[in-house]
């Protein structure tokens, strides 16, 4: 069991594989997923890039547990997501979900946010400030009136948070949690493309040893990533490194991404 995990249960997660995974809304017309398979092994950072409703976040939330296949299987470690409790998902899965939360307490209260108690005692400022900082968010809390126990959100008196601001305390909630895969859904999207770019440097050192999945719509963002999924219309329709994704004239990232990777 790890310093802060979540709950009792620590997932031996060695990796994640999705076989033949289709999935479809209720009242849907048609498949927002289709035939989808990947394996991503211990340790990798993975990238999921994609335009527009490709299926991004439907793959997020179905890895999650919170969507049921039409068909297929998605095994997190060597259990089906299904046999899995939701806590115990929760604990072992960090989520930066793509809506992340804006909760009007503490910056404290938000990071320590959902953990037990034995937990919080355990940490210590130091590593709310470690966390913080790989999400590039200690400078702006450190200026804030009272620092990790600065109010929050306007409706108590508290201060207002930009959206970038509020998306990088989401990201620094999951940091804390010491959990052995991190699935984050867009999580720089409000954040300035510089502040972006210092955030996933960082992110790739706290994530050594993590199972990572990083969804992006930007795609240079993806740079350190070990692996790129490119998922169009609900399909993977390409996978590789970013460099040979890049570096081929007739990659469908090239042609998807030709515009944000001018000049990159
Ligand atoms: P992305 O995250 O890549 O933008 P999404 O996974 O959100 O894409 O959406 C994929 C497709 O599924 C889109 O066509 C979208 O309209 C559809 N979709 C997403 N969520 C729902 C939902 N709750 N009900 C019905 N259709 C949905
Ligand atoms: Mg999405």
């Amino acid at each position: 069991k790890q310093k802060n995990s979540v709950a009792d249960t620590y997932l031996e997660i060695s990796s994640v594989s999705i076989r033949n995974l289709a999935i479809q809304y209720p009242k849907a017309d048609s498949l927002a997923l289709k035939n989808i398979n990947l394996t991503f092994g211990p340790g990798q950072m993975i990238g999921i890039v994609g335009p527009s409703g490709s299926g991004k976040t439907t793959l997020v939330n179905a890895l999650m547990g919170m969507l049921k296949p039409s068909s297929g299987d998605i095994l997190i470690g060597d259990k089906p997501v299904q046999d899995i409790s939701p806590d115990d998902l929760l604990a072992n899965v960090g989520l930066v979900s793509q809506d992340y939360g804006r909760y009007e307490l503490t910056v404290r209260e938000n990071l320590l946010l959902g953990l037990p108690q034995e937990a919080v005692e355990r940490l210590g400022d130091a590593d709310l400030w470690s966390a913080l900082s790989v999400a590039c968010a200690d400078d702006f809390v450190r200026g804030l009136e009272g620092g990790l126990d600065a109010q929050l959100g306007e409706s108590f008196g508290g201060v207002g948070l930009s959206g970038g601001q509020w998306q990088r305390l989401a990201l620094a909630r999951v940091v804390l949690r010491d959990a052995p895969v991190w699935v984050l859904d867009e999580p720089t999207s409000a954040v300035d493309a510089e502040t972006e770019e210092e955030i996933f440097a960082r992110l790739k050192v706290a994530a050594v040893g993590r199972l990572v999945v990083l969804v992006s719509h930007r795609a240079w963002t993806l740079r350190g990533v070990d692996s790129v999924v490119v998922l169009d219309g609900g399909c993977v329709v390409e996978q590789g490194t970013y460099r040979d994704l890049t570096t081929d004239p007739t990659s469908r990232f090239r042609k998807l991404f030709a515009s944000q990777l001018e000049g990159k």
